[in-house]
């Protein structure tokens, strides 16, 4: 995005959330010179991806991983002084799961790397290769477009990537990306992400995992920024009621008035913001429309010795989609990060019995690995909105003027990530300026 346009005097702009779409409209205006106030009611700032305390560790509240094709994300990242390159390991795109599959992409220029990836893949017969090939290649063909929405399964099996290529490749990239399993996911979404991952250039494939705690990674250093520009980052600071009179917006009556609002909460906060607006029906019912997948994260604390073969693994057949290790990644020997995207029988399991079925199944990979010396599961049940084919995202311009949304969940051709919800924040903030 172009740098945005240095503001007349008069406009003073409140931010409603400070999660990592309110942070980033709050940098971009701080950046056009513009006073801003980020209200936020926890202690912490970060929102759904922020830093949490465990054992006297700082861990995030749920495992995260970026791509390279998360440019707005990485851009506002070095807006703010978080370098990429020291915050994040980026590794080649590499999908490994021990024994039965492993798909690799070398350095080699887009697409080549890809096909060099599929071509080689380890776990695929040829002629599963060569239908994963023939599938990118038609959806490169048709630009990644659907005519049509649907869920992944349909798309995949009206393309013949069932056996390997569906459940070590396709549906694990869907259901970690979309947080929505394939049978129920949005497949022109998945295409939006395929299109900017596998086909633009070779880097956006890259995986880029935090070195670093979350709320380093951008919002800790965004509020600094902000403050640096004269912003101020009020934490504790829940705003219960929003009300637009003559001279202005009002934030639970205060007596402060803000020029423009921008209303970065959660999806599931959003209504009660908005019941004196009546030209906001249509969002408020948009959003009570969506639905909501979990996404659990245990974390096991093994003795320093052990850990796993690469800093990310693929596990299939049990609860366990990925394994993290974060004595490779962020330099906690022994530290391993369990993730379990999506809906499942996992979330009828009590926290002590998933924690165990999980060691379990590491044990099951990892002989003679000792027991835990603790045990945590995070259990984020409305992790994102369920990314379901043709559901309505509500726009960031509103129909009441000068009030903006932003958050994942707004209008954007990408799942709820980090990367649309820094995009959708730095939209509000430009729409601000465009005023
Ligand atoms: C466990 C987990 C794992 C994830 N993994 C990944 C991943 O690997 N890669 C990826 O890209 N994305 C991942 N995501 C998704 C990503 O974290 C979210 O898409 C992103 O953080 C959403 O940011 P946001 O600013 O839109 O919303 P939020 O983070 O929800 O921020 C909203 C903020 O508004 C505040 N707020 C709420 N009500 C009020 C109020 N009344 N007044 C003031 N403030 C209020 C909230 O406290 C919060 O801080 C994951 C999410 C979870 C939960």
């Amino acid at each position: 995005m172009d740098r945005l346009e240095d503001l007349d005097h008069g406009v003073n702009v409140a931010i409603i959330g400070a999660g990592w779409a309110g942070m980033a409209a709050a940098v971009a205006l701080a950046q056009a010179k513009t006073p801003v106030t980020v209200f936020e009611p926890a202690r912490h700032l970060g929102g759904r991806a922020r830093t949490v305390e465990i054992e006297g560790l700082a861990l995030d509240n749920g495992q995260h991983i970026l791509i390279g094709a998360y440019r707005e994300t990485l851009r506002m990242m070095r807006t703010v002084g978080a370098d990429p390159d020291r915050l994040l390991l980026r590794a080649p795109l590499a999908i490994v799961y021990p024994g039965k599959f492993s798909l690799r992409a070398p350095r080699l220029p887009a697409p080549l790397h890809l096909l060099a990836a599929l071509l080689s893949a380890g776990g695929l017969g040829w002629g599963e290769r060569i239908a994963a090939i023939r599938f990118m290649m038609a959806m490169r063909g048709r630009a990644y477009r659907l005519d049509a929405d649907m869920p992944v399964a349909e798309l995949l099996a009206l393309h013949r990537q069932g056996g390997a290529p569906a459940r070590y490749l396709w549906e694990p990239l869907c259901v970690s990306a979309l947080n929505t399993p394939a049978a129920s996911a949005s497949a022109q979404v998945f295409l939006n992400l395929l299109r900017d991952a596998l086909d633009g250039a070779r880097a956006n494939s890259d995986f880029l995992v935090p070195r670093a705690d979350l709320g380093k990674l951008f919002p800790q250093p965004a509020a600094a920024f902000v403050q640096a520009k004269g912003g101020s980052v009020r934490l504790g600071a829940p705003v219960r009621t929003l009300d637009k009179g003559a001279d202005g917006f009002v934030l639970d009556l205060g007596a402060e008035r803000y020029s423009h609002v921008i209303l970065a909460v959660g999806p599931h906060q959003v209504d009660p913001l908005l019941d004196r607006f009546a030209a906001l029906a249509p969002i408020r019912q948009s959003v009570a429309a969506l639905a909501y997948e979990p996404i659990y994260t245990c974390y096991l604390q093994y003795p320093q010795e052990v850990s796993m073969p690469q800093p990310m693994t693929g596990f299939d057949g049990g609860s366990v989609q990925w394994i993290f290790d974060r004595g490779r990644l962020n330099g906690a020997p022994g530290l391993l990060a369990a993730v379990i995207s999506a809906r499942g029988a996992h979330q009828n399991a009590t926290q002590g019995a998933l924690a165990s079925a999980i060691h379990a199944e590491l044990a099951a990979f990892l002989p003679g690995l000792p027991p835990p010396l603790w045990t945590r599961v995070i259990a984020e049940k409305r992790a994102t909105f369920s990314c379901r084919p043709g559901i309505a995202r509500p726009e960031n311009r509103t129909a009441v003027e000068q009030l903006y949304l932003a958050g994942d969940y707004t209008a954007s051709d990408y799942p709820a990530t980090l990367e649309s919800a820094v995009r959708s924040g730095v939209l509000a903030a430009r729409l601000v300026c465009q005023r």
